[in-house]
This record gives C-alpha cells, sequence and structure tokens, in this order.
C-alpha cells in the first residue's frame, strides 16, 4: 500500500516539496492544499486542493476522508492557525505530522535591529522615530498603521487590495517574492526608507529587503514568529524528504 500525504501549503517552500517527493518517490501518492486567497494560481494542475476544510472539524473530516497517512505543515510560519489546526487534527487522528520550518534570519553585524511581539509595537516605533517606513507585513495586520500620520508609508503587498487602505500618507507597491538586493535596495532608495517593518519569516526569498536596509541604513524592525509546534521539525526540503522516506520504510 502507498503513503498518501497531504502538505499544507501557500508557500514557495511547499511547492519545491511537492515537486521533489514526486520526483524521488513516484509511487507516493501527494496533495497540496493552498488556502485560495491570493488570486494567482500556481503551476501546480495535479494533485492539488483550494480553499479552507472549515476549521479543525473540517480538516479532521477531510484527513478521514481523503485517507491522509501523514500531514507536512508547509504553510508561512505566521499563519499560526491553521498549523494549529493541523496539530490538533493530526493528534487526534494520530497521525505523523511534520513541520517543514524556514531558518531564521541572521541580519547582518551593525545594523539596527528591534524585535517586537505584533504590529502595534511595531507601529508605535514607526511614529516615535520614522519619517519614512516600508511595512512589508502583508495585509491582515496593517491596520495597526491606521492612526499614523506624519510618516510616509511605503507598502508592499502581493496584490493590490480589493478596498483602499486607510492609511494615511500611503505607497502600494505589489510584487511577488523572490525580490533581489539591487532592487530592494533601489526601491529604499528611491522612497527614502529609514526603517523596515517585516514579519521574523526567515528563508531566502525574501531575504534580500534585510541585507538592502542594512546597506541603506535603514532600522530593521522584525515581528516575532509565533512559537513552532511541538513535534517533528525540520528546515529543509531535503530534510523533509528524508522524513517521508523514513515513514515510507516504516510503512
Ligand atoms: P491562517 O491564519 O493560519 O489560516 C486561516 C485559515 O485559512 C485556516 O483556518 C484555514 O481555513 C485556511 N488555510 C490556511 N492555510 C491553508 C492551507 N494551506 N490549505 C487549506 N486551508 C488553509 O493563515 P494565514 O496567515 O491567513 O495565511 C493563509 C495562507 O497563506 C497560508 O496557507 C500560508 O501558508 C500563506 N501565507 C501566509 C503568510 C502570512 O504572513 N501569514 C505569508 C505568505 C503566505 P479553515 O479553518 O477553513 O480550514
Amino acid at each position: 500500500m502507498s503513503l498518501n500525504i497531504l502538505i499544507l501549503g501557500g508557500t514557495g517552500d511547499s511547492i519545491k516539496l511537492y515537486k521533489a517527493i514526486q520526483k524521488q518517490m513516484p509511487d507516493l501518492k501527494v496533495v497540496l492544499s493552498e488556502a485560495g486567497i491570493t488570486h494567482k494560481k500556481n503551476k501546480i494542475k495535479k494533485n492539488i486542493r483550494v480553499g479552507g476544510f472549515g476549521g479543525v472539524t473540517g480538516l479532521i473530516e477531510h484527513l478521514e476522508t481523503a485517507q491522509i497517512d501523514a500531514v507536512i505543515d508547509a504553510t508561512h510560519p505566521f499563519a499560526a492557525q491553521i498549523t494549529a489546526h493541523a496539530v490538533e487534527a493530526c493528534t487526534k487522528l494520530k497521525l505523523p505530522r511534520l513541520r517543514l520550518d524556514r531558518p531564521q534570519w541572521i541580519v547582518p553585524s551593525e545594523t539596527d535591529v528591534m524585535f517586537v511581539p505584533d504590529a502595534e509595537a511595531a507601529a508605535r516605533i514607526v511614529a516615535r522615530t520614522s519619517s519614512s517606513a516600508f511595512l512589508t507585513i502583508g495585509r491582515k495586520t496593517l491596520s495597526a498603521f491606521d492612526q499614523i500620520s506624519g510618516v510616509k508609508l511605503l507598502v508592499r503587498l502581493i496584490e493590490v487590495p480589493p478596498e483602499p487602505l486607510k492609511l494615511e500618507n500611503c505607497t502600494i507597491v505589489t510584487g511577488r517574492p523572490p525580490f533581489s538586493l539591487a532592487a530592494e535596495e533601489a526601491l529604499m532608495r528611491a522612497h527614502r526608507i529609514d526603517t523596515l517593518v517585516s514579519k521574523a519569516s526567515g528563508g531566502e526569498a525574501t531575504r534580500a529587503k534585510i541585507d538592502a536596509a542594512a546597506k541603506v541604513g535603514a532600522r530593521i524592525i522584525l515581528i516575532r514568529r509565533p512559537p513552532a509546534p511541538d513535534g517533528d521539525h525540520v528546515f529543509s526540503i531535503d530534510e523533509a524528504v528524508n522524513w517521508v522516506k523514513a515513514l515510507k520504510k516504516r510503512d
């Protein structure tokens, strides 16, 4: 009997992992699940499901109906809800679960970097100390900056938001990782950015903004990651593939 793996995705790494498993273990069934929040579709046409499961109950039902043998949570480090649902559902069904995470960024030395617990704390620092800040924190928590006046805000989003943002004095740019160091530096220089606000997401695809901020002398404010779930936890595609291979051997 062949294993049936569900990858919880929404990240570049989840697609890389899906492809690596397919290539190295073609006998194994692997399905990639995405929330379907952005409009751009990835290039995977087969074995993909899109949309929420309907909470933890819906996820449990899906895992049972689709006869999933193991789950790999390759979602974004800040997608805390789906990660918590995966923990709860897999614990209940006694399914093996792996968390594929990203290494934290190592910030260049002599950079002014601050870690804060949330977007509200970042907004308070921006209001007090910045005249031109670059916000790369996604759309969900941008409202923390709604009350700020007198600071130019450059906001980068994946897509133009369906409704206008309530931020004062804001310029929106859209873009999807990966970003190059040269482009990040040019953007920061063009907008005279003195502060970069980012989630401490880690990984290579969005790392260039950290190096660019260091180059232009901007302060970096990083929002701390939610705690990682307990259990099996790896930081690379290769390690995740090996986890699946070990599972397959046991099967
Ligand atoms: P979240 O708060 O953890 O999840 C919200 C809900 O979206 C979940 O309860 C689930 O709905 C659904 N969902 C999330 N990921 C899913 C997946 N892979 N497959 C099926 N349903 C999923 O997540 P979020 O922060 O809104 O992020 C949404 C997606 O975007 C995630 O998949 C994440 O990997 C990706 N992403 C997030 C960020 C970020 O900064 N948060 C950045 C880049 C990409 P139900 O409860 O109905 O099952």
